[in-house]
């Protein structure tokens, strides 16, 4: 077994010893059965969340109503979760009730896709009631009971099932798809924040161009901001964009507002939709407006390294479909060297160039700033008080 999971069969035993039932279960299970590399562990249990708290000396109660609770263990936090079953999803999105059991197979059932429905034991046998290892061997992702009805409960399983065909190079199972299909409206009443971390996930996944192309062909797209008025043409091409190439948010939503064609003026508005954070906001936008065909010393000063390295990795898989790291690496040694990074390195500020001026404070302030930034940057200006001031007295006043 994986050291991950031998690392956690401690809190597995201490429930057994308590006279519980415990299971690893959930995708480090999916990930361990095909070999890929395991991320959080989950564990289900029949105790209850007082019980899980009662047993555990370092506990941190994310979700108690729900039933789960955060055991800290050598350092490291483990989401262990009472068995429940859910019902009544009047608002398509969460249960109106849920309810503690003793039972695993009930558990496993409310789980979204074969695929992530399997526990296992802690000496590492598998517990499979829904095909998941059948599924995981066809590739094909499949809700666990009746697609349409899956959705019904959680619309936002539709997202979650096109985010494991990227990240796992599945297929959908036909009822699946043609679920999506006809479903899709539901996923009007899911929060935005909720499809953000999904969109984000599915295009960062390895396979995302098999899974935009399903949400444009299924139509799951039009229900996504910014998404539904897409041409065939935009289409194609978002679909064909390598975004798991990005390094960072930040670049993949700056890569949707140049796939989308928003203008740079609406794009601040569009990502508000998205409910984005300030910051990351701020930075894409930032992003698709550092877009240009060429970099000289004082656009890339201006600019900025950081946002400078993205518009240009986006402009590459734009226009040539690759990165090329050698250009990457030219524009950071350009930026290392320039002679200042920002406007307060300067010999000189605002305060003494008015006294050199002998001139009231406005806008010539930045103005004049802005050329000597120009004549250090780009024209070997030496960045010394003396040095500025005799150069200044060469130049016209601003
Ligand atoms: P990863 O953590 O790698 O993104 P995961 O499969 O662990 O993938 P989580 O979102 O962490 O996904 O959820 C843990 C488990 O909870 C899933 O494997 C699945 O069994 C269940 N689950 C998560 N979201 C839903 C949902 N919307 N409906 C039903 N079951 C869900
Ligand atoms: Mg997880």
């Amino acid at each position: 077994m994986d050291e991950k999971f031998l690392n956690a069969v401690p809190l597995l035993e201490k429930l057994h010893t308590e006279g519980f039932q415990a299971y690893f279960v959930g995708g480090s299970v999916r990930d361990f059965l095909m070999n890929r590399p395991i991320g959080d562990i989950d564990i289900a249990t029949d105790a209850k969340p007082e019980e899980i708290e009662r047993h555990f000396k370092k506990t941190i109660h994310v979700g108690k109503e729900h039933g789960t609770i955060i055991v800290l263990h050598k350092g490291e936090p483990y989401e262990v979760t009472t068995f429940r079953t859910e019902e009544g999803y009047s608002d398509f999105r969460r249960p109106d009730k849920v309810s503690f059991i003793r039972s695993l197979k009930e558990d496993l059932q409310r789980r979204d896709l074969t695929i992530n429905s399997m526990a296992m034991t802690k000496d590492g046998s598998i517990i499979d009631y829904f095909g998941g290892r059948n599924d995981i061997q066809k590739k094909r992702i499949h809700t666990v009971g009746n697609p349409s009805e899956r959705f019904h409960e959680d619309a936002l399983r539709m997202m979650r099932a096109l985010r494991f065909v990227s990240q796992l190079g599945f297929h959908l199972s036909e009822e699946t798809c043609a679920a999506i299909k006809r479903e899709k409206e539901l996923l009007s009443h899911i929060s935005i924040e909720r499809k953000a971390i999904e969109m984000e996930k599915m295009l960062f996944g390895p396979w995302c161009g098999q899974a935009l192309l399903l949400m444009f062909s299924t139509g799951l797209s039009t229900m996504l901001p910014g998404f539904r008025a897409c041409s065939s043409h935009q289409a194609e091409a978002i679909s064909r964009f390598p975004f798991h190439h990005l390094k960072s948010k930040e670049e993949l939503w700056a890569a949707i507002l140049c796939l989308l064609e928003i203008s740079p003026e609406s794009s601040q508005a569009y990502l508000r939709q998205w409910k984005l954070s300030a910051k990351l906001f701020n930075d894409a936008a930032a992003i698709q407006k550092s877009q240009r065909a060429s970099w000289d010393r004082f656009s890339l000063y201006k600019t900025g390294m950081h946002t400078a390295l993205s518009a240009e990795r986006i402009r590459m898989l734009l226009s040539d479909k690759q990165i090329d790291q050698e250009r990457l690496l030219q524009l950071e040694e350009i930026y290392e060297h320039l002679p200042i990074k920002s406007v307060k390195e300067l010999d000189i500020d605002g305060n003494e160039l008015m006294q050199f001026r002998k001139k009231k404070p406005g806008k010539w302030i930045a103005e004049e700033l802005e050329k000597i930034e120009k004549a250090v940057i780009t024209d070997g200006l030496e960045n010394g008080r003396e040095a500025i001031k005799e150069w200044l007295k060469t130049c016209n006043q601003a």
